[in-house]
């Protein structure tokens, strides 16, 4: 059978590995298994979302409320917009996908960092878009310029903190970006891991409500999978001018995010606390990750969330060893499918982190 010619190029995602699948293949008990291959906060969520979950439990049989007011209310507040200018996905990818398809056809250009979230060129290349990277590892703007200036794109990816490298942007310096950009193309500034950024460094934060009072071509992404700690319920944001949210709208299917999910997202902004007492967890044991770089000789890239890139020397294959952790029950990934000699660690709990260093230690 032919399918749409658009999927030939395109690689399926490859998520991390579910410890289910680890389970089955090398015969590993679940309790054995450490995963951190994807950023999920190793802290869960806060335990007033899980019983506000258990409260609703009855609710199943009515489709969720497609208003979604009392989250859409609950962002409004946190971040000081309307209502109007927020639309929620299953996951910010589901949002990058609305965007896509609402801005993008067969010839259009996307551009984006060398090193950067997967997902944006699977969309992208399922409407038929040219993909165009900049060169560098990190996000330097001059290059994005540059590339702009040559191609008019479509739309611009920024993704601040970027994965899977953890490197921030300064802030100051991607709005001197966005305003050289002229308001038919589509900025897309992904801030998956900003909740970590504004903790560490407040140069690195961007504040959507900022960026949308400035920008008419601004759209903000952020998630509840991350520092939230809702992967498991796939909901996520964005943040625009009501123009943009209304395109976006056109190609939202409804009833897209569930009952549950809706209320523990909201409920997860009722308990700062608890989000920010991980965070700053987050940065304590990432210093150990960054002192056992040092004591093996290797190169860790600041990161500016909750993971740590370590890029490994050459003599050290990065999928040889993602490998050899797998079979002992550690789930990392492995970034040789990004071209780099790499694996990036989610930080995990103390004792998380232990094992993690225990298991390396002898590899590198
Ligand atoms: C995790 C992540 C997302 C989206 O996650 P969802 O679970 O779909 O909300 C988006 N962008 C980046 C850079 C991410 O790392």
């Amino acid at each position: 059978m032919k399918f749409n010619s658009a999927l030939e190029t395109i690689k399926t995602y490859e998520a991390g590995k579910p410890i289910e699948l680890v389970v089955r293949e090398y015969g590993i008990t679940k309790d054995q298994i450490v995963k951190l291959a994807s950023n999920e906060n190793p802290f869960g969520c806060s335990p007033k979302v899980k019983e506000a979950v258990r409260s609703i439990i009855d609710n199943m049989a009515l489709y969720p409320d497609d208003s979604m007011v009392k989250l859409k209310t609950a962002l409004s507040n946190k971040y000081g917009i309307e209502p109007n200018e927020l639309i929620i996905g299953a996951g910010s990818d589901q949002v990058i996908e609305f965007a896509i398809h609402a801005k993008v056809h067969e010839g259009s250009k996307v551009l984006m960092n060398s090193v950067t979230f997967a997902m944006y060129e699977i969309y992208a290349k399922q409407v038929g878009a040219q993909i165009l990277r900049t060169a560098s590892r990190e996000h330097k703007m001059e290059e994005f310029y540059a590339l702009y200036q040559e191609h008019k794109p479509s739309i611009v990816f920024l993704c601040t903190p970027n994965n899977p490298t953890g490197e921030g942007l300064n802030a100051e310096e991607m709005f001197s970006f966005i305003e050289k950009v002229d308001n038919d193309t589509l900025v897309i500034v992904d801030g998956a891991y900003m909740e970590y950024a504004r903790f560490k460094n407040p140069a690195f934060a961007v504040e959507p409500r900022d960026l949308i009072a400035k920008f008419d071509n601004v759209l903000f992404l952020g998630t509840f999978s991350k520092a939230y700690g809702l992967g498991g319920m796939r909901v996520g944001y964005g943040i625009a001018q009501n123009h943009i949210i209304d395109a976006l709208y056109k190609v939202r299917p409804p009833f897209n995010i569930t009952t549950l999910s809706l209320e523990a997202a909201s409920v997860a902004l009722e308990d700062e606390e608890f989000v920010q007492e991980c965070i700053a967890d987050n940065f304590a044991q990432m210093r150990r990750y960054e002192e056992f770089a040092r004591e093996k000789g290797i190169n860790v890239i600041e990161s500016y969330t909750n993971f740590v890139t370590l890029s490994l020397p050459e003599e050290k294959n990065s999928s040889k060893i993602a490998q050899e952790l797998l079979k002992k029950g550690m789930i990392v990934r492995d970034l040789s499918s990004y071209g780099l000699n790499a694996i990036r660690v989610t930080i995990g709990t103390r004792v998380q982190n232990d094992r993690f260093f225990e298991l390396t230690d002898p590899l590198l």
